[in-house]
């Protein structure tokens, strides 16, 4: 997902980074400098950065194919609606623009992303300042929905064609579904920040080339969640198995779900804490405070934790889930450095080292040998 304004989050949050909720017991980090993001432009800020959101799924072997096989099966069903709209093509992939009733469907569709939000997810979706049961959040959700105009289709014609430009270039292939769909929301929804479920790109208008590449990487994982074990190391993460169920009552609630990234404790990265011994986390993103029910408010509690994890299991003590500070120097070196706005989560950071190496004037790229290496693994697949 895109924030737009996230570079002035990531700003407060390296200034909050070890003495706020992110940081509940001594683990890695807490102790360490936090990271100031990079400075940027105002279009980098609305067009580039991305956000993630920690997801929430049970275990890796029995689940990875499962938003998958969900998403497929939602394709299927509105396969009917899919057909006679207006649509252009990328690298061989049909990419239709959905109007306001398929929008709908499509923003209520039971994906795993839908089935795992927490009550707090709920309530940023419905930006509603109170808790909501699903019957009133599909409804809000329906109401928004938007249609394309002649003029946004037209410039996302340009931006489909300028996105396939340079990845030609580049020499990527995305290995995408046959259909891919790009569907418009009110800017209300996650502030307007494009993201994707199942096959959809959802946006509050057009995109710049660069973002529309970010998500479709996100779509190629999320259909080839096997290229995952081979992208994810190279931003630092390694395959592990953690519960959702194991983090502690304190936090569960409050996750907030980036549909970019359905799999909650896939991969998990290992730091040191503060005593200096490796210890293994999971990322999770989560909402500290009241949610206040406006458009931006989500953006004022989000906060990027890592997740003590120990024998499989996130690290409960007395009720209180063990967690630090996800923006920190020896994260970010773990990670290679080109987080830029938003390493909350290696879908993330494979998306911005890929789409980087695609656009290379996009970004902020202190490690250009990890665009590289990506780009080539991507390749590979
Ligand atoms: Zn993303």
């Amino acid at each position: 997902m895109l924030r737009k304004d996230l570079c002035c989050l990531v700003i407060i949050l390296a200034a909050q980074a070890g003495c706020s909720s992110s940081s509940n017991r001594g683990g890695a980090n807490s102790s360490t400098t936090a990271v100031r993001a990079p400075t940027s432009s105002a279009a980098d800020v609305n067009q580039v950065s991305t956000t993630t959101r920690a997801t929430t799924r049970t275990s890796v072997s029995s689940e990875v194919a499962t938003p998958k096989a969900a998403c497929q099966k939602i394709v299927a069903d509105l396969a009917p609606q899919l057909n006679g709209r207006s649509s252009a093509m990328f690298q061989g992939h049909k990419v239709v623009f959905a109007d306001v009733a398929l929008t709908s469907k499509l923003l209520t569709s039971r994906d795993s992303f839908y089935e795992q939000m927490s009550p707090l997810d709920r309530q940023i979706l419905a930006v509603s300042k109170d808790p909501i049961d699903n019957v009133k959040l599909d409804a809000d959700l329906s109401k928004a929905a938007r249609n394309w105009d002649s003029i946004e289709i037209s410039e996302m014609r340009a931006t489909i064609a300028e996105a396939q430009r340079r990845a030609d270039s580049a020499g990527v292939n995305f290995k995408l579904p046959s259909t891919i769909v790009l569907a418009k929301t009110s800017a209300e929804i996650y502030s307007g920040s494009p993201y994707t479920r199942c096959a959809t790109v959802f946006s509050s208008g057009t995109m710049l080339p660069s973002v529309l590449l970010h998500e479709f990487v996100h779509i190629v994982s999320r259909y080839n969640p096997e290229f995952r074990a081979t992208l994810y190391p190279m931003v630092g993460y390694a395959p592990c198995i953690v519960s959702l169920s194991s983090l502690g009552d304190d936090v569960r609630s409050r996750v907030i779900t980036n549909p970019d990234t359905e799999a909650f404790g896939e991969y998990c990265i290992t730091l040191k804490n503060d005593a200096g011994l490796p210890t293994q986390y999971v990322p999770l993103l989560i909402g500290t405070g009241e949610y206040s029910g406006k458009a931006d408010g989500w953006t004022e509690i989000l906060d990027p934790v890592l997740v003590e994890v120990v024998n499989d299991n996130a690290v409960v003590i007395d009720g209180v889930t063990s967690r630090t500070a996800l923006f920190t120097q020896q994260y970010m070196e773990a990670v290679g450095l080109n987080g830029e706005f938003e390493p909350f989560h290696p879908e993330e950071l494979v998306a911005i080292n890929l789409a980087g190496a695609i656009v290379p004037e996009d970004g902020i790229f202190p490690n250009r040998g990890l665009v590289a290496d990506v780009k080539a693994a991507f390749i590979a697949l």
